[in-house]
This record gives C-alpha cells, sequence and structure tokens, in this order.
C-alpha cells in the first residue's frame, strides 16, 4: 500500500554515516518525521500503531489509514535501506532485506542477518531457517503474513558470520525506527545477537526464555531457528517461552499445538 497521492513527499535528512553518530541521526530522522506529520495538520505521530489503535474509536477507515501510513513510512525506510552504505556489509549483498509480514500485528520476530536465500530474494527467513520459524509461527496459531519479521542488519554478512557491532550500531539506523512504527504488543528476539542488540541479554546467567524490554516493548528472548536446526532438542524450551509471548498477547494456545 501506499500513502495517499495528497500527502507531500518525505524525504529523510542526510545523516553522517559513522556509527557514533546513530543518535544523532535517529533524532534528526525522527524530527524529519514529526514536522512532516505537523505541516499534513497532525498531531504526534500518526503513522504509529498506537495511533492506529487510537483511530480505532474513529471507526475502521481511520484505522486502515493509519496502517496504510505506517506501511508507507515503512517504505520510505526500505527504500533508504536499498542503497544503504553505512557500513561494509552493504559492499557484498545482492540487496537488503528489510522485511516481511505485516505491521499491523501485535508480534514481531528480530533475527540476526540475511542469509544467502534472503539476500537472493530480498525477504527475511526464506531458507531453511524461515520454513522452520513459518512452522513456529504456524502453531502460534498466527498466519505466515500475520506477524512481522525483520532482522538487526538489513545486509548480508559474509560467510554468514554474525554481524560486528559497528554493523549492528550502523543498522540501528533502521531498526529503531522500524520497531518504533510498527510498535508490536511483543517482540520474540531469535538468537542471541538479536536478543543484545536489543539490549535484553543480562549481564550474567541465562538469557533465553528470561523477558526484557525494549522501549517499553516486552522482548522474548529464544534461540534461533538456525541453532534448532542443528540441535533439535532444543525446541521444547523455545516452543515454551513461545507458549509465554501467547499468555501474554491474551492469545489462546492453539488445540493442536498442545
Ligand atoms: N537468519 C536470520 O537471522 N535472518 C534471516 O533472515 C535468515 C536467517
Amino acid at each position: 500500500m501506499t500513502a495517499k497521492s495528497t500527502n507531500p513527499a518525505y524525504t529523510r535528512p542526510a545523516v553522517p554515516s559513522e556509527p557514533e553518530n546513530e543518535l544523532a541521526s535517529v533524532i534528526a530522522s525522527a524530527r524529519e518525521l514529526l514536522l512532516w506529520e505537523e505541516s499534513l495538520g497532525a498531531q504526534g505521530f500518526p503513522g504509529s500503531k498506537r495511533a492506529a489503535q487510537h483511530s480505532r474509536t474513529a471507526g475502521e477507515p481511520a484505522r486502515s489509514e493509519a496502517i496504510e501510513d505506517c506501511q508507507a513510512r515503512l517504505k520510505v525506510l526500505a527504500d533508504e535501506a536499498a542503497t544503504c552504505a553505512r557500513c561494509d556489509l552493504s559492499k557484498g549483498r545482492t540487496q537488503s532485506v528489510f522485511a516481511r509480514g505485516t505491521p499491523d500485528t501485535d508480534l514481531v520476530f528480530v533475527g540476526e542477518g540475511p542469509g544467502y536465500h534472503e539476500d537472493q530474494e530480498g525477504l527475511p527467513f526464506v531458507g531453511r531457517a524461515g520454513q522452520l520459524l513459518d512452522r513456529m509461527i504456524a502453531a502460534m496459531g498466527y498466519p505466515r503474513d500475520g506477524v512481522y519479521i525483520c532482522n538487526v542488519v538489513k545486509c548480508r554478512p559474509p560467510e554468514n558470520r554474525t554481524p560486528l557491532p559497528s554493523e549492528a550500531a550502523a543498522c540501528a539506523h533502521f531498526l529503531v525506527p522500524q520497531l518504533e512504527l510498527v510498535q508490536p504488543k511483543v517482540i520474540v528476539a531469535l538468537g542471541r545477537c538479536a536478543a543484545e542488540n536489543l539490549k535484553c541479554v543480562p549481564p550474567a546467567g541465562p538469557w533465553r526464555g528470561v523477558w526484557g524490554e525494549w522501549r517499553g516493548v516486552p522482548v522474548m528472548p529464544t534461540y534461533h531457528p538456525a541453532f534448532l536446526l542443528r540441535s533439535p532438542e532444543f525446541k521444547k524450551p523455545v516452543w515454551e517461552d513461545l507458549q509465554t509471548v501467547l499468555g501474554v498477547l491474551n492469545r489462546e494456545v492453539p488445540k493442536r499445538a498442545r
């Protein structure tokens, strides 16, 4: 979906490429978005899911307009990611991999970074690990595209290595506004890299299955599906984590999955 054609165009401001300027860059982008909103006569951040939820009281058309607006803003970010050169991962990519699924959801999964198949197709979690993730999502009672799925970094790391802290920091330029726009009720961090980058790994002790928080959103860190392909004996604790997530979302565990 696209923004209404009457909307003035939104362009993200030019930002410095050094990771240490990340915060300044995010603030500059947020400011630009708010100014754009004001130019449309709006208050606050109407592209966000919260605005969409508030607009429920105003009726379905207003809600669907707010969701459309959110999608338009995500597309601006995705287009920027497609040409981003903020870190060296851009040099090896076939294409950037922004997200799949719907922003009109209560549940977001965050993985590490695209692999070979994702880099080829331009969509996250489409390889073997993605097929397992799809089965996990189905077991939770969601349609495949009823959740939103993205990664810490939007470009494939060489040999599928874990993203460097500097690469993750550069790509926070996309992940932060992406999550702020979708505003899920729960985030599932797939693997330690995602959990670390959402600041949800305790300094000591276990991290899997231990609730954290990212900007007020509960985060459930659990094992990555690629790890589960190698070590299927850990599927059980992951399923327990996902059932806990369903409880927080006030959703029933589907009968056939119990
Ligand atoms: N692993 C990830 O972390 N993300 C993907 O998109 C695919 C595999």
